[in-house]
């Protein structure tokens, strides 16, 4: 597989450190309000890349933390806590926030087929690891300690700017302007590790260190949790653009420091998700939420193929319109899938299906191209060559990436027609012998039944033909008013 190594701002050979295991780590939600869905496209597209990993056969195991605790307003150091901010608009204590918040996100998740990670790890299970580490820093020289807290000494890295796209200059964005800037900072890039010199009086989650009671930074959790359940190498590691700087940029200073070598090779960062007005999480005043989706009575399925239809690595500008032109599009595709016969018996042809699970395959090594992975659906059912069982098959195949439910939602298709067709025919009778074998009176029933439509529409010449096929099968019909009798010959 091959896609955009943003650390090395090239498209890459993915190849992991050992054999075919892949260690994946992912920045998991601050648990303090509902996810938007700006954020969860980025979760989306990174499910996508893990199921492509499964399916080419990689033994993936991905771990993704929850940011329970540490969390300020701003990606850097400054500003309120999250979690703080959260509990008192909601007049709960912050464990309450978490795990009301992280509930709320794996149903979202949920809701959109995205997998759960192998390993969930809450920030605040691992305090002993992070002072661990803060206290190897410390030791090696890449930590001071000043005003209380402990913060992360820039100046004696190589290169601290390690995402090219970022500079000093970047430093300034994302810190407001009301909120002062520390001056316990020996350097402007510095940031910490353990505050103990909380700003907030209240600060409800504190624990003792060596340094004093007091919490961990934000960015000390992703290393920590992921050198705990991953080791000391890391394969992959992803997240949304906005967090490439300061905060895995922290992440990367903390870790190759602590460790003394190379971490992770690979980096996967997912674009933004804009509306229209330019703003990612609310749109006209509406905060765009999964539960806001269902109220206005859309499948959250739908934003899943939404995000699919375009690349992971550019803006994507998100409209009512546009996700209406998605449910278009959505319906069509379950309409041409529910039109395929379940119920052939026949075997799919694996070797006939082999060209095309090659061809999908292709589109995700692509750098994850999910637009061309969804046009080989359309390749599929124009398929000239393969039979229905076969294309089910491959649909199936596709859909342990795509996850859109397209089997199920096909099944469902056909079954709201079977309901739609039995109720119109309720009042139309259909009498079989008393001594039929189930089997056959099941399969007359449904042809009658299409037979008596297409009759109460005057559509004769199907109904002759209904008649005929059944005559070929040595069955007669008599009509009587309001219903039909069947004999087998
Ligand atoms: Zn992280």
């Amino acid at each position: 597989m091959k896609f955009y190594n943003s650390l090395t701002r090239r498209k890459e050979v993915f190849t992991p450190r050992f054999d075919n295991k892949v260690s994946m780590y992912t920045c998991g939600p601050t648990v303090y309000h509902f996810a938007h869905i700006g954020n969860l496209r980025s979760y989306i597209m990174e499910d996508v890349l893990e199921k492509a990993l499964r399916y080419e056969g990689y033994d993936v195991t991905r771990v993704m933390n929850i940011t329970d605790v540490g969390h300020l307003a701003s990606d850097a150091d400054e500003g309120e806590d999250k979690m703080l901010k959260g509990a008192r608009r909601e007049h709960k204590t912050v464990m309450e926030i978490a795990q009301f918040y992280t509930d709320a996100f794996f149903a979202d998740c949920a809701k959109l087929n995205i997998k759960t990670p192998d390993v969930v790890e809450p920030a605040t299970n691992c305090i002993d690891d992070y002072i661990d580490m803060v206290t190897v820093l410390l030791d090696k020289g890449f930590a001071y300690q000043a005003g209380g807290n402990i913060y992360f000494d820039t100046t004696q890295l190589k290169r601290y700017y390690v995402f090219n796209d970022f500079q000093e200059d970047d430093l300034a964005v994302g810190v407001r302007e009301d909120v002062d800037e520390d001056t316990n900072k020996r350097s402007k890039a510095d940031f910490v590790l353990w505050f103990t010199k909380s700003k907030f009086e209240d600060q409800a989650l504190k624990w003792d260190s060596p340094w004093g009671v007091g919490y961990p930074g934000w960015h000390i959790e992703c290393s920590c949790i992921s050198k705990k359940h991953l080791g000391e190498y890391l394969d992959l590691h992803c997240g949304g653009i906005d967090n490439m700087f300061p905060h895995h940029t922290n992440e990367i200073a903390q870790s190759e420091s602590y460790l003394g070598h190379e971490w992770c090779k690979y980096w996967f960062h997912v674009h933004h998700l804009n509306t229209s007005d330019g703003k990612m999480s609310k749109s006209k005043g509406e905060f765009l939420t999964v539960s806001l989706l269902e109220q206005k009575g859309y499948d959250p399925l739908v934003y899943r193929l939404f995000c699919l239809q375009s690349h992971y690595r550019k803006s994507l500008v998100f409209t009512w319109e546009n996700l209406d032109n998605a449910v278009t599009a959505y319906n069509k595709l379950l309409t041409r899938i529910a039109a395929l016969n379940p119920d052939t018996g026949a075997e799919p042809n694996k070797e006939a299906a082999k060209p095309y699970q090659e061809k999908f395959q292709r589109s995700l090594d692509n750098d994850l191209n999910t637009a061309n992975a969804l046009s080989n659906i359309y390749d599929v059912l124009k398929g000239k060559n393969l039979d229905d069982a076969t294309k089910l098959f491959l649909l199936g195949d596709y859909d342990t990436v795509l996850s859109l439910n397209l089997l199920e939602g096909a099944a469902k298709m056909r079954q709201a027609a079977k309901t739609a067709s039995a109720s119109a025919a309720a009042d139309y009778v259909i009498t079989a012998p008393a001594d039929a074998a189930p089997e056959l009176a099941e399969k007359v029933h449904d042809l009658l039944a299409q037979r008596g439509e297409a009759r109460k529409n005057k559509n004769w010449a199907e109904s002759d033909r209904i008649r005929d096929e059944l005559k070929a099968q040595g069955i007669e019909l008599k009509d009587f008013k309001g219903g039909v009798s069947w004999t087998k010959a």
